[in-house]
């Protein structure tokens, strides 16, 4: 039996004041573990189903589920506990410009109310896991933007949440810090964090070899198991 983490069921929207809607009666189901790769050009949808999955849009039509929970029948009071079981990722990395590697790792720790204890043993493990650990004082503009990425990936697990989205991680990196940023996401997947990333890289969608759902005006027009970048 196929497990579904995620499911989108005939989810449509349209935006207020728009003719075409951004996503139109897309189904989808995630399974816990897998890597997604979305692709598709600028407007295709991508963001739009990333932001109906966090529950920050509603849906004109259809459904989308979590854990089997209708994620926007969910009372404001739980949105904030919901929104942690998925760790989000964005192209502009977003760190606190004042805060040390360590601290914006650390303060995401603090916001879930975690313990000093829980903090002082969780965060540097997490930053050897994004290979920052000699970096751990660093503040962002001392680090690459892929470094940056790397915390930014490093705040996204610590509160060890179900899924990272991803919404263009790659998008403002070369091709090395690329390629360091990709193989983190990809050794997060395989400690068994499902990773949905949206991306217009083929190089990274060839590097994570894992299923890619190519997206067109609002629909899925591909959805295939390996590595196909076809736009
Ligand atoms: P992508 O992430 O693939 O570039 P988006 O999901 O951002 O695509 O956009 C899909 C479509 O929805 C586009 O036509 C875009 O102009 C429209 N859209 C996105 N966000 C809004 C919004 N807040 N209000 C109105 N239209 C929007």
């Amino acid at each position: 039996m196929c497990v579904r983490m995620i499911y989108f069921e005939k989810v449509s929207k349209l935006y207020n004041g728009n003719r075409a809607p951004a996503l139109e009666d897309i189904t989808l189901s995630v399974a816990p573990k897998e890597f997604i790769s979305i692709v598709g050009h600028s407007g295709a949808g991508k963001t739009t189903l990333l932001k109906m999955l966090l529950a920050e849009e509603r849906p004109t039509a259809g459904t989308i589920f979590f854990e089997s929970v209708n994620v926007h029948e969910l009372p404001s009071s739980a949105l904030h506990h919901y929104r942690r079981k998925i760790g989000m990722v964005f192209q502009d990395f977003r760190l606190i410009p004042h805060k040390t590697a360590y601290e914006n790792i650390a303060f995401a720790m603090e916001a879930a109310g975690r313990t000093d204890e829980e903090i002082a043993s969780d965060v540097p493990h997490i930053l050897e896991l994004v290979d920052l650990g000699d970096k751990a004082d660093h503040f962002p503009h001392q680090l690459s933007g892929g470094e940056q990425q790397r915390v930014a990936i490093g705040r996204a697990i610590i509160n060890q949440p179900d899924v990272i989205v991803a919404d263009e991680p790659t998008g403002n990196l070369d091709p090395i810090n690329t390629y360091e940023v990709v193989q983190i996401l990809k050794k997060i997947n395989e400690l068994g964090t499902t990773v949905i990333i949206t991306t217009h890289n083929k190089g990274v969608v060839d590097a994570v070899d894992r299923r890619v759902i190519t997206m067109d005006r609002g629909h899925i027009v591909r959805d295939d198991a390996h590595g196909q970048y076809v736009l």
